[in-house]
């Protein structure tokens, strides 16, 4: 098995630095022994720019043969390693994550005392795996690695390259690339999710398994959307060691949302709201007008997708014909202010069970978000930056596949409407753009066209004869539903 890490220098910060973090001198190739044969580290190259740190495992096929067979005690022995003939030297993740755990021991804690800052600091990061066994293919590997920041390049090997028509191997090539992310949380990602899409441990998967997993992660793997596939996959599916871990990322989640800054930020985010808000009840029509498409749709499960505060799932939780209502958020703190406006922990049971909050990005897949009758995007698209636009259609209207959504956003013609607004301002800090009634809809009628919806556009506050409302709204149906479930026959 053979990974590499590579990272590029700055001013001040050379490349070579890698080595202080990973806590081997570039300098020299070194050889650890491992319990299942012997892990090389060397640097393919190392200069002030790039720098690239190699770790190729060796394995002990007999040592693992041998191993294998004297531990049925405990429960079922490997089937896999039940054969003497089979693919682990050569590609057994859970043995690259052994390895990875004990020769970069200290990196993945993060300790360096040569460079602290730099263990602290997100750094650019490629790393390489030529073949990554990873059962579920390139499309589960991006689902694994994208939520956490990466940008994922995961090429299927073919069996045998000179007969492309035996199709693929369950090899990828991967890739992965990130600014944002630093050494130890990459190495954390690692030690967890290559032995996940290997999906075949060469050990037994004891209870202590739940404290490595938690330990290695801690501050991503409560809120990743395959959150469970990663537990149940990681702990060999072991339904009760599964369920522990679930039990305890769980309160992991509620701890980190539960922190004493929340009173500071339920002001913070209040200073932030939408400055409309103030002066006119804006966000009351606009809640009115989302409550009056939904209930003309149909809808009684209805996602709030940036549900921020909570605001309209308290509405909602209002109208019985609502029964079961998500508020999906990625940021914690705004999650952790709706839980409170809608004191979740003091909720009788039967409300309780009709809402729930979850944490995720809209510019991923998330398939908790599959199979729902409407989401509402209200006022969260110009949170994101136009690029990362296209990821949320995809993740809305090509994954998710609500009947119904409901979108809103500011309509920028209105905002010379506004007296406080300076010319050429946007309403709110964090808006990435405001776009005009033409620019919402174009976007609005291609994105339903792509995917099979239809799209009718409403005004939301004061119609000006010149600028029109202050907020737009478009209200997407999606087209096969009516034929698929034969429903349009009965309506008509
Ligand atoms: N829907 C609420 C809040 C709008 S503010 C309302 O109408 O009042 C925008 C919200 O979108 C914020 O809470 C922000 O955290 C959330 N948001 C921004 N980008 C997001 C993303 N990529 N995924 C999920 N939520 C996001």
């Amino acid at each position: 098995m053979f990974l590499t890490i590579s990272t590029t220098g700055s001013a001040g910060n050379p490349a070579t630095d890698l080595g202080f973090l990973l806590h081997k001198h570039p300098g020299k190739a070194q050889r650890f022994s491992t319990s299942h044969g012997t892990a090389h580290v060397f640097y393919p190259e190392a200069d002030e720019r790039r720098c690239t740190v190699a770790l190729l495992l060796e394995i002990d096929t007999l040592a693992l043969v041998r191993r294998g067979k004297g531990k049925g005690r405990g429960g079922a022995p490997d089937a896999a390693l039940a054969q003497y003939v089979n693919d682990r030297p050569y590609a057994a993740s859970s043995l690259l994550a052994v390895a990875l755990s004990g020769v970069f021991s200290s990196a993945l804690r993060g300790v360096c005392t040569a460079r602290p800052e730099r263990a602290a600091t997100a750094l650019p990061l490629r790393i390489e795996v030529p073949a990554l066994p990873a059962r579920g293919g390139p499309e589960l590997v991006r689902g694994l690695f994208e939520p956490l920041g990466w940008r994922v390049t995961a090429d299927p090997v073919p069996l045998d390259a000179e007969f492309p028509q035996w199709g693929d191997s369950r090899y990828v090539h991967l890739v992965l690339e990130a600014e944002t992310l630093t050494l130890a949380e990459a190495l954390r990602h690692l030690y967890v999710l290559l032995p996940v899409l290997d999906d075949a441990k060469h050990y037994w998967v004891s209870a202590d398994e739940v404290d490595k997993l938690l330990r290695a992660g801690e501050g991503w793997l409560a809120g990743h959307p395959e959150q469970k596939l990663i537990t149940s996959r990681y702990l060999s599916r072991r339904w009760s060691l599964t369920r522990q871990a679930m039990e305890r990322l769980e309160l992991v989640r509620l701890a980190e949302a539960d922190d004493s800054e929340v009173e500071e930020i339920d002001n913070a985010v209040g200073a932030e709201t939408e400055e409309e808000e103030r002066p006119t009840p804006l966000a009351v029509l606009r809640r009115e007008a989302i409550l009056a498409a939904l209930r003309d749709s149909g809808a009684a499960r209805v996602l709030d997708l940036g549900c921020g505060q909570g605001q309209l799932v308290q509405e909602l939780l209002k109208d019985v014909r609502f029964t079961e209502i998500v508020g999906v958020d990625v940021s914690v703190r705004a999650l952790t202010i709706a839980s409170r406006r809608l004191k979740l922990d003091r909720m009788g049971e039967r409300q309780a069970s009709r809402v729930r909050l979850v944490q995720g990005s809209l510019a991923y897949t998330d398939n908790r978000l599959k199979g729902y009758d409407a989401a509402v995007l209200s006022e969260v698209i110009e949170h994101l930056d136009l690029p990362r636009l296209p990821a949320l259609e995809y993740a809305v209207f090509g994954h998710a596949r609500p009947r119904t959504v409901v979108v809103t956003t500011p309509n920028v013609e209105y905002n010379v409407r506004w007296e406080t607004l300076p010319a050429g301002h946007v309403r709110h800090g964090d808006h990435r753009f405001e776009w005009t009634r033409e620019e919402f809809r174009t976007w609005a009628r291609t994105v339903a066209e792509r995917h099979g919806y239809s799209v009718e556009f409403a005004p939301v506050g004061p119609d000006d004869p010149e600028v029109g409302p202050p907020t737009q709204m478009a209200t997407f149906a999606m087209n096969t539903a009516a034929t698929e479930t034969g429903k349009e026959v009965k309506a008509a």
